[in-house]
């Protein structure tokens, strides 16, 4: 089979390979759809694989080819998303069911062999139907639609709340989804690139913001008085970070979910405004909870099938793996738009 091999930071290759062995109480799946994460841009180009040669893509959906599963559930046929984390089940934050903080974990596409390829082994116990009304490749998207949830867990969105959301990306897009069926009163999207903030628009954003054009701060001070009550980053930018702390009203909620490669910086009146205002701020790991690998999983599932999460709109590219290594190499280029990238393993 062919498989997206990362030997070196930028050596990234489709190779030739064989099929992955199975082992009792895991299942075989062909690969139907495979998303580029944030966090494998990075991987592939700057920081390198766990092992040299380690196939790199941890969302995905696919057919079950062939199955060893003792427990009956899972058969040859059935279709599936897979939850990219294998946590020991055994430390004491997978015992309070804190899976994202397990201290002992393999991770599909990061430390053992992933799913930009035409199949990938998986553990049972990360299995998830896909019903049949969910396209392929909206199963690819269920991780980050589940990082949404899970970040927007963290920050509490109440009915009637005002939310701010940093990030366009495609979990910024799912937040946004996810805030409006949460009874958000308004939500606003904010990024920097126009392409975006269309996408948010379609996402349902009531006001989208572009931080380059406005200040975004400012915006929403002009729209919402003192801020809104709930502010979720998603970009993981230091600026975009310390503007979610200024844009935030009194007892604002504040979920950092983007990951970031650099330090923070606040500037004086954001550190006043954590104080003054009894700020919150909240840091979110991840998409896992009890039982594994958690309601944000399945609430993703349910609300793609009764149409409330995802829009084919958030991918922006359609590749083979073949065109693996081209696509990664212009991802070095900042201004290069892209929303969700998904590989289509089975046409090439
Ligand atoms: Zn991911
Ligand atoms: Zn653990």
């Amino acid at each position: 089979m062919k498989a997206l091999k990362l030997y070196d930071p930028g050596d990234i290759r489709v190779d030739e390979t064989d099929l992955p062995a199975i082992k009792e109480d895991e299942v075989l799946v062909k690969v139907m759809a495979c998303g580029v994460c944030g966090s494998d841009i990075p991987r592939v180009l700057h920081y390198g694989a766990y092992r040299k040669g380690l196939t790199v893509g941890h969302e995905f959906s696919g057919v079950i080819a062939e199955s060893r599963d003792t427990s009956g559930k899972w058969q040859a046929g059935q279709r599936v998303v897979a939850a990219p984390l294998i946590p020991c089940f055994q430390c004491e934050w997978c015992q309070k069911g804190h899976y994202s903080l397990c201290e002992d974990y393999n991770y599909l596409g990061s430390r053992c062999d992933g799913a930009m390829a035409e199949y990938v082994a998986v553990p049972t116990d990360n299995l998830l139907e896909l019903p049949e009304d969910v396209p392929f490749e909206a199963g690819a998207m269920v991780d980050p639609a589940a990082n949404a949830i899970h970040g927007a867990w963290k920050a509490k969105i109440n009915q009637g709340d005002t939310v701010a959301i940093y990030g366009m990306g495609p979990i910024g897009l799912f937040a946004v989804q996810y805030a409006k069926i949460c009874g958000a009163a308004k939500v606003v999207g904010i990024d920097i690139m126009d392409e975006k903030l269309e996408l948010a628009q379609k996402a349902g954003a009531d006001v989208v913001i572009n931080g380059i054009k406005e200040d975004p701060v400012k915006a929403v001070r002009e729209l919402f008085g003192a801020g809104v009550q709930v502010v979720l980053d998603t970009s993981g930018s230091k600026i975009a970070q310390n503007q979610a702390v200024l844009s935030a009203a009194k007892h604002g909620r504040i979920g950092f979910v983007g990951i970031s490669h650099d330090k923070l910086e606040l500037s004086k009146e954001a550190v006043n405004n954590i104080l003054r205002r009894e700020l919150m701020i909240h840091g979110s790991w991840n998409s896992f909870s009890q039982p594994f690998p958690g309601d944000e999983w399945r609430l993703s599932i349910k609300y793609m099938q009764e149409g409330k999460f995802w829009d084919q709109s958030f991918i922006s590219h359609r590749l083979t793996l073949n065109e693996g290594p081209d696509i990664f190499n212009k991802l070095n280029d900042k201004s290069f738009y892209f929303s969700k990238i998904m590989f289509l393993p089975q046409e090439g």
